[in-house]
């Protein structure tokens, strides 16, 4: 493709990207689509001969778009919501252009050190130690198996090269992520050395049975290694007690890693930073900008306190090999599973340069707000209850009905296109889940939401069934 052709369909992309996200709103968020849907509508096989570029572009919109489930759009309300930014959008656009491939310092001395930078700065914003060393992985599930992985590094240094001898114990909450889970069952940990401890009232894990699992294990001759915290757990966002936890991790010799995959976020604003008290005593910590720092997904931040410890569980080349080279240049490739990187930094440099720190809280708090009215309305009204704490920017509750209604409630909001919404599970009951953390959400958004849930629910009593 020369120049003109691409300046042609460059302009015509940012356009359309352009023209999408002014008129976002008028997308259904979930499409009304059966699976195999789009595998149908395309050919069986890949082209013989070149296609227009007209033609790629025609189908894009005509075939991809109407099976898009719209994450960037601001009724997306379902897991935890995201946005791909303006900003963030254009530094994966020359990203993509520069094409570099990170993984030493010498295949890319920006790409290195640009990780370094924002890294540290975003440091500073969540107000972590100095010394806390950053890494950028794809996703938070990734960010945890390699906390895991330099934990067994730790603990058992000799597994490296023998394998495990299965009696490494992991302790995480009930309302951990499953990917604390995974990343124990790829390691060799296994699942049956997964403790999964119980929570509180508020859904937060119990340092009382944290402390007695421990000892059980220890007096069977297992070996506990690592404790998995979570800030903002993905069911309902409550906050495990960290001090608590790190107690008892610094007693019995663990690796304190803190999942604080999406409500870490919060502690770029100065008043919530208090989430984090106690992370100076954690070994290492996942943050995802992907999910409330406005960043286009795919980009998760790993934080530890020792980076020797990460090194030696990843690198191939001994440390009486190392050649004396300049001690700055950092080689990324040695503190994990792959070789090549993507230049991830530029994304992120982006959002954090056109935002600042007081931009991104102004948003957060805007986002906490919402939740907060949100959940007044629900608390006020005979027809709904609130289900957990409200921490954050994620509203957990349900319509007082039965697990099938909630279900339905769901569905009808789901399948009308206005929004999107998502489900869990507490104390038996289905909960519905309404997380805000799109940046273009306005209270607007989530009243109308909130009508068809009062409409519904009109319904419902008119017709008996609710009662
Ligand atoms: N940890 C928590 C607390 C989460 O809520 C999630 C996803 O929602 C994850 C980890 C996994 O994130 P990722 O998709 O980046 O692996």
């Amino acid at each position: 493709m020369n120049s003109d052709e691409f300046r042609r369909y460059g302009y015509q992309a940012v356009d359309w990207i352009a023209h999408y996200l002014e008129n976002i709103r008028e997308y259904p968020v979930v499409p009304k689509v059966r699976p195999g849907d789009l595998i149908d509508a395309l050919p069986v096989s890949a082209p013989e001969h070149g296609e227009p570029m007209e033609s790629v572009l025609n189908d894009f919109e005509k075939l991809i778009v109407p099976e898009i489930t719209h994450w960037n759009h601001p009724r997306f309300l379902a897991y935890f919501a995201i946005s791909g930014s303006v900003p963030g959008i254009l530094g994966e656009m020359l990203a993509a252009a520069l094409n570099v491939n990170g993984m030493l310092w010498k295949s890319s001395p920006a790409a290195t050190e640009l990780e370094q930078v924002t890294l540290g700065w975003l440091r500073q914003w969540l107000g972590l130690p100095a010394e806390f060393f950053g890494i950028i992985y794809d996703t938070a599930s990734i960010s945890s198996m390699h906390a895991i992985a330099a934990a067994r590094e730790k603990a058992d240094p000799d597994s490296h090269a023998r394998g495990l001898r299965g009696d490494l114990v992991l302790y995480t909450s009930e309302h951990a992520h499953s990917s604390i889970e995974k990343g124990a069952i790829t390691l060799g940990i296994g699942q049956e050395n997964v403790r999964k401890i119980g929570v509180d009232d508020r859904f937060r894990m119990r340092p009382d049975l944290l402390r007695e699992a421990v000892m059980l294990d220890r007096n069977v001759g297992k070996k506990p290694f690592c404790v998995v915290a979570t800030i903002g757990t993905t069911s309902t966002s409550s906050i495990d007690p960290l001090n608590e936890i790190a107690d008892i991790a610094e007693e019995h010799g663990l690796w304190l890693h803190v999942d604080a995959a999406y409500a870490g976020a919060a502690a770029v604003v100065p008043e919530l930073q208090f989430i984090l008290n106690g992370i100076e005593r954690a070994h290492s910590l996942v943050v995802n900008p992907h999910k409330w720092l406005f960043t286009p997904v795919d980009l998760s931040v790993f934080y530890t306190r020792e980076p020797d410890t990460l090194r030696r569980a990843f690198s191939l080349v001994p440390e009486y090999l190392r050649t004396a080279e300049d001690p700055r240049a950092v080689n990324f490739m040695d503190y994990g599973v792959q070789l090549g990187r993507r230049f991830r930094s530029l994304k992120l440099w982006f959002v954090l340069r056109y935002f600042g720190r007081q931009g991104i809280a102004k948003i957060i708090r805007e986002h906490i707000a919402y939740a907060q009215r949100f959940a007044a309305l629900v608390r006020e009204d005979l027809d709904f209850e609130i289900a957990a704490p409200v921490p954050f920017s994620l509203v957990c509750f349900r319509f007082s009905g039965s697990d099938d209604e909630n279900r339905a409630l769901m569905n009808a909001i789901n399948d009308s296109g206005l929004a999107f919404l998502s489900h869990t599970v507490l104390n038996g009951q289905v909960v519905l889940r309404l997380a805000i953390g799109n940046i273009e959400t306005k209270w607007d958004d989530i009243e109308q939401v909130w009508r068809f849930m009062k409409d519904w629910a009109a319904r419902q009593s008119v017709h008996g069934a609710h009662g």
